[in-house]
C-alpha cells in the first residue's frame, strides 16, 4: 500500500484527459479546493474548456503536446475510459498517472475486464471470445439464446452491442460489430440494474457510496434512485465487491461498478462493466452527500483524505437528454438541483444536464 505518498497542495495543477461533462464537473471540484486544473481534448468545442483558461487542444497520440501537458501539471487524471495505452503509458513515465494505466488496460477490454473479475471470484454473466464466425455458432451453442454479442472495445451507451434472438442473426450481427474481437455474452434474466461508486486514495483509504438503482432509455442511463429498492444484504456485497475490485486494482481515484440483480430465493449480483472515473450514476452524490463523487475523485488523486460517502437523504436523479434540457428553468422547484454542461447545441442522445430532486424526509 502507498502509505509513503504525500498530499499534494492547494494551487496544484491537475490534468485532467477528456473534456466533456465529467471534465468539466471535475475541474469545477477542482477549483473548489483551491487547485488549477489542465484540460487535453482533441475536440476544440468542449464543455471543459468553458470553465478553467488552461487548455491544450491536440490529439491523444501527440507526443509533442502530451510532453508539454505533462511538463505544466503536477498529477494527471481523466474522464474516460478510452485513453490510448501508449497514450498513459506516456504521460505515466512523467508525471503520477491516477488511477494507473492497468486500470485502464483491464477497463477499456470487456474480456481483460471479465477474466480479470473472474481471477478476483466476482461473477459475471456466462461468455465466450469471438472472434470469427464459427466460434460465434460455438458461443451460442455453449450459452444458448437470446444473447447478447458486443465488441470487446469503444462500446458504450449501447453502441457496439446487438442482442441475438435467433440463430439467423448472428452472421448479419458478426458483421456489422467493429472492431473485432468481440464476445458473446448469455442474456442475463435480471430484475434490476445498480452501481455503486467507490473510492480509493493514494494512500489507501477506501470509501463506497450506496447503491444507485439504474433505469436505461434507448440504452442511455435515464434515472439513478437512491436507495435503490434491494435487500441490505445485497447492498452490503455490491459495496463489499466494489471495494474489492479497487484494492485489487491498487486504484486511485473513484470508480463506478455496475451490476445486475437476478431475482431469486438470494438476489446474486452479477457486474456488468467497470468504469475508471467518475459516473453518470454518481451524479445524485451532488445534492446529498457531504463530498460528492467529483470532490472525492479529486481529493484521491491529490493524496488528501477521503470525504464521508453518507447519504443525508433520498434523490433521484434524471439526465436531461437531447430536447429534455429545455425543461430548465420551467421544471425546478426548492427540492431541485440543476446541473447544465454548457453545450450548445442541442442533439437527439446528446447529454445536456442532470436534475437532481431530493426526497426530505
Ligand atoms: P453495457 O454497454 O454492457 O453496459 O450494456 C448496456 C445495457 O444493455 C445494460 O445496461 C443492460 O441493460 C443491457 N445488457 C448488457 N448486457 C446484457 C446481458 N448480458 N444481458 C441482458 N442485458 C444486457
Amino acid at each position: 500500500m502507498p502509505q509513503h505518498i504525500s498530499a499534494l497542495p492547494p494551487g496544484s495543477m491537475i490534468g485532467i484527459l477528456g473534456g466533456g461533462q465529467l471534465g468539466r464537473m471535475l475541474s469545477l471540484a477542482a477549483s473548489k479546493l483551491g487547485m488549477r486544473t489542465h484540460i487535453y481534448c482533441p475536440d476544440a468545442v468542449s464543455p471543459a474548456f468553458e470553465v478553467t483558461p488552461h487548455k491544450t487542444v491536440a490529439a491523444y497520440d501527440d507526443l509533442a503536446a502530451l510532453a508539454a501537458f505533462a511538463e505544466a501539471v503536477d498529477v494527471i487524471t481523466y474522464e474516460f475510459e478510452n485513453v490510448p495505452a501508449a497514450t498513459a503509458e506516456f504521460l505515466a513515465a512523467r508525471k503520477p498517472l491516477r488511477p494507473g494505466a492497468n486500470a485502464l488496460a483491464i477497463s477499456q477490454d470487456r474480456l481483460a475486464e471479465k477474466s480479470f473479475l473472474a481471477s478476483k471470484n466476482i461473477s459475471v454473466a456466462p461468455y465466450r471470445a469471438v472472434t470469427s464466425l464459427v466460434e460465434l455458432e460455438a458461443a451460442i451453442e455453449a450459452l444458448g439464446l437470446p444473447a447478447v454479442l458486443k465488441t470487446t472495445r469503444l462500446g458504450y451507451d449501447g453502441k457496439g452491442q446487438r442482442v441475438l434472438r435467433d440463430a439467423a442473426d448472428a452472421a448479419a450481427a458478426f458483421a456489422e460489430l467493429e472492431p473485432k474481437p468481440l464476445v458473446l455474452e448469455a442474456f442475463v434474466p435480471f430484475e434490476q440494474e445498480i452501481s455503486v461508486v467507490v473510492a480509493r486514495n493514494a494512500q489507501g483509504e477506501v470509501r463506497a457510496y450506496d447503491a444507485a438503482e439504474n433505469v436505461h432509455r434507448h440504452h442511455i442511463l435515464h434515472t439513478s434512485t437512491v436507495p435503490a429498492n434491494i435487500p441490505p444484504g445485497v447492498e452490503k456485497h455490491a459495496a463489499m465487491l466494489a471495494k474489492v475490485i479497487v484494492v485489487a486494482l491498487d486504484y486511485v481515484g473513484v470508480l463506478g461498478v455496475e451490476f445486475f440483480v437476478v431475482p431469486g430465493e438470494r438476489p446474486t449480483l452479477l457486474v456488468n462493466e467497470i468504469a475508471p472515473r467518475v459516473h453518470n450514476s454518481g451524479h445524485w452524490t451532488e445534492a446529498v452527500c457531504l463530498t460528492d463523487q467529483f470532490e472525492q475523485h479529486i481529493r484521491a488523486v491529490l493524496g488528501w483524505p477521503l470525504g464521508d460517502p453518507a447519504r443525508m437523504a433520498d434523490v433521484v436523479m434524471e439526465n436531461l437528454v437531447g430536447d429534455a434540457v429545455l425543461r430548465v428553468p420551467a421544471a425546478l422547484d426548492g427540492n431541485t438541483q440543476a446541473h447544465l454542461y454548457g453545450k450548445t447545441e442541442i442533439r437527439a442522445g446528446r447529454k445536456m444536464g442532470h436534475i437532481n430532486t431530493v426526497v426530505r424526509r
